[in-house]
């Protein structure tokens, strides 16, 4: 078996940890808890779905290779408490888990958005995780990943994103098959353009369902421009 020369395996173990950005931004948080709070957003690139309704598909392709320790600082830049990690599907990347673990060090409050296709039982125990579920209209909902259910607790969200009635109703299905409403925060948004909110709000209230119903801010205040 050739072995590899000594310079070269120490080269790998001290590389920087690097990843690939797509862009780091200062917003307000348009969606899940922390909603209306300012927020450092680290959109990391790439992602294996290709939900039919994604608002981010700048973000698949591009970006630029970037040091953990750079990232923390540039976040750092903008004194704001809150951090929230995305993509893309920023847990396609695997030092992902480092960089939330260095931004929990660091002190900020972090959150990270993910599409429920990857394992998030890694992530730190400190990182509020939201987890999509992707319904049937995303034409992905064959990659969830259902094991994820059993990791998540009470500082934790779950998020829908509704393209229509019969996701909904998958939804609603979802939430009494697996008691969600007992493990963590539940939240439904209705797919931007295609599913007037006024509709899910009825059928929520309708049904006495237990979660919490979210517009995108963001979208409202900007339109969909990215960095916002
Ligand atoms: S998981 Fe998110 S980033 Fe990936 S395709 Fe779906 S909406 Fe877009």
């Amino acid at each position: 078996m050739q072995t590899m020369p000594s310079e070269s395996v120490e080269s790998i173990e001290h590389a920087p940890a690097r990843l690939r950005i797509s862009e780091i931004f200062h917003s307000l948080q348009g969606e899940a808890r922390d909603v209306g709070r300012p927020t450092v957003f680290v959109r990391l690139t790439g992602c294996p779905l290709r939900c039919v309704w994604c608002d981010t598909a700048y973000a698949f392709h591009g970006g630029e290779w970037r040091e953990i320790s750079d990232i923390v600082q540039e976040v750092a830049k903008y004194k704001t408490r809150h951090v929230c990690v995305t993509g893309g599907e920023p847990l396609a990347q695997k030092r992902c888990l480092d960089l939330l673990e260095r931004l929990c060090d660091a002190g900020f409050e972090v959150s990270l958005e993910t599409s429920g296709a990857l394992d998030v039982g890694g992530v730190d125990a400190r990182v509020t995780r939201v987890v999509d579920l992707k319904a049937p209209g995303s034409g992905e909902a064959a990659r969830n990943l259902w094991s994820n259910l059993g990791v998540l607790g009470a500082r934790d969200q779950i998020k829908f994103v509704l393209a229509d009635r019969a996701d909904y109703d998958w939804a609603r299905g979802v939430i009494d098959e697996h008691a969600l409403a007992q493990r963590c925060e539940i939240l439904m948004s209705p797919v931007y353009g295609k599913l007037a909110p006024r509709e899910l709000a009825g059928w929520i209230l309708a049904d006495r369902l237990g979660v919490r119903m979210q517009v995108q801010l963001h979208k409202i205040l900007w339109g969909e421009e990215p960095g916002r």
